[in-house]
């Protein structure tokens, strides 16, 4: 095992192991950097499941975490199967119509997890008005989460301040301030020099899946 690299409050917070190889996404064949792939394996009970720490033992296939390829994966279960080879060496596979829905759960625990552990080595911004100073002042921001039912005009200020780095995430502000042990919380950010790479891709796919599941089932 490798050791835990000392936390001194700078480094970005890293799920993965220290190894940086590229994989190939199982379904569109790209090499793609570890961070802008999720890892899956077969579960016990035959589902497909996300492997967020890449540590489950056993084979894995990496997948890139956009709603393309991980559409195509869900379209591809049930088809010819001659594309998902990478897939089928896990063994048969069960990847059923919860498979998005509760993958988008788990990319809502992952990222509140990972903005908790922030918060406790306090290098998370909280609040809009402690952001904008920082962006005023220089600061590059990596990524901005902002609940859903944070005003219109504070994200449109905030997405003006730091561009596509602004990701509004399907949570209400109650429960983005309770995983920070918080009251309410609109907004929050990562300055660039303290991110991980994957938690800004795990945070616009969490967004993405939610908008597409959302769209397909109404009420
Ligand atoms: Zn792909």
């Amino acid at each position: 095992m490798e050791s835990v690299a000392k936390d001194n409050g700078n480094e970005p917070i890293s799920n993965d192991s220290v190894r940086t190889s590229d994989r190939a996404c199982s379904v569109c064949r790209t090499e793609k950097p570890r961070e802008e792939t999720l890892r899956f394996v077969r579960a016990d009970d035959a589902r497909l499941l996300w492997d967020a720490r890449r540590r489950a033992p056993g084979r894995g296939v990496s997948v890139c975490a956009s709603l393309p390829c991980l559409n195509k994966l869900v379209g591809g279960a049930g088809k010819a199967k001659s594309s998902l080879q990478g897939v089928q060496a896990l063994g048969p596979c069960t990847i059923d119509d919860t498979f998005l829905s509760r993958l988008a759960a788990q990319l809502q625990d992952d990222v509140l997890g990972q903005l908790g552990l922030l918060q406790r080595r306090h290098v998370l911004i909280i609040g809009a008005d402690p952001l904008m100073t920082a962006a005023n002042e220089g600061v590059a921001i990596g990524l901005v989460v902002m609940a859903a039912d944070t005003s219109l005009r504070t994200q449109t200020m905030l997405r003006a301040a730091v561009g596509d780095v602004a990701v509004t995430v399907p949570i209400k502000q109650v429960e983005l301030g309770h995983a920070l042990g918080k009251d309410v919380v609109g907004a929050v950010a990562v300055k660039r020099a303290t991110l991980d790479e994957a938690l800004l891709v795990r945070v616009k796919l969490w967004s993405d899946l939610r908008a597409q599941i959302g769209e397909g089932q109404h009420g």
